[in-house]
């Protein structure tokens, strides 16, 4: 694990809890690396923040900070009806007294009661429009996104897109990076929109992305997000593309029994419980190329724990 880095100046965020910056890193000893003399530890990002977990604390912090600099008093953002990064915007808007709109994919949900995780956004008193699919891929066109922020009545919302990923968010998790900097040859982590890795996770050192989502267009959206960020893509980063499983929250048995395994080894040590959607299909995925001896003999290998697990999972 090494020396305690110095903690970093106090991040803006919102008020409330404090977020847990640096996150713990946690070595865990585990045989499946342990005898190809990869060293595994976790990046504890899942404990940054009770409401705003894992990389939806790093990927809103500037956005939220920007949004309060330019006098913005509602936030309108994009999600499916289990996103993630809506219950962390609905939070965030509670937190820092802020309206916040969701879109929400899928018409059909309309008038429908909502599930656990539309209801916390509701809680959090995000006001929720459903739009149809094809609405929902087209949300980024101008013509398209001007007639969603009219019909929801907030032309003057501070838009951040879907998932959270722009610049500023990937500005957001280069502190992620920056934390693992001595302690890491190679940081992977789970990929939705891959704004996360899109932070290169660091110059010095290798990244390894794992898409969950069924798709191949995904290496390109995360070189035009660095590309936007930092003028050009970095050359650090790769993805494995083998382990999505059959898409977005497809759990088979097989994961969801090696999620419980990996509970079973390390839950005691570290009090983790595997998020179900992304990390485990990280962990998994570091599992099986550790087998293949994809990592070097001596290489510290950091899985960045990017989320907690919903009780409704
Ligand atoms: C949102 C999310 C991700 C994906 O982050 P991206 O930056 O969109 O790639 C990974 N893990 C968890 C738990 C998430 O909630």
């Amino acid at each position: 694990m090494g020396g305690a880095p110095p903690p970093p100046p106090d991040p803006p965020g919102p008020p409330g809890p404090h977020p847990r910056l640096p996150s713990p890193l946690q070595r865990v000893e585990d045989d499946r690396f342990g005898r190809h003399g990869v060293e595994l530890s976790l990046k504890r990002d899942d404990l940054i923040h009770p409401d705003l977990p894992g990389n939806k604390y790093r990927k809103l912090v500037l956005n939220l900070r920007s949004a309060a600099d330019t006098g913005h008093d509602t936030l309108l953002t994009f999600g499916g009806a289990y996103s993630n990064h809506l219950r962390a915007t609905a939070a965030a808007g509670r937190l820092l007294g802020l309206a916040t709109v969701g879109v929400v994919r899928g018409d059909e949900l309309a008038g429908r009661p909502l599930n656990p995780s539309l209801a916390r956004c509701a809680a959090d008193g995000m006001r929720l429009h459903f739009v149809d699919r094809s609405t929902y891929r087209e949300k980024a066109e101008p013509a398209t996104l001007a007639a969603l922020l009219r019909e929801t009545g907030c032309r003057d919302a501070y838009v951040i897109p879907e998932g959270g990923s722009n610049p500023l968010a990937v500005r957001g998790c280069t502190a992620l990076g920056e934390e693992l900097r001595e302690h890491t040859d190679v940081a992977a982590v789970a990929c939705g929109t891959g704004g996360t890795l899109a932070a290169g996770l660091g110059p010095d050192r290798r990244a390894l992305g794992v898409p969950v989502l069924k798709g191949g267009f995904l290496g390109e959206d995360i070189a035009a997000l660095q590309r936007r960020t930092f003028g050009e893509p970095t050359a650090n980063w790769r993805l494995d593309e083998r382990f999505h499983w059959g898409g977005y929250a497809r759990t088979p048995p097989e994961l969801l029994a090696f999620a419980e395994d990996f509970e079973h080894r390390h839950g005691d040590a570290t009090g983790l419980s595997v998020e179900r959607l992304y990390v485990a299909k990280l962990l998994y995925a570091l599992t099986v190329l550790s087998e293949e001896g994809a990592f070097r003999p001596g290489t510290r290998l950091t899985a960045v724990i990017t989320g907690t697990r919903e009780p409704s999972e």
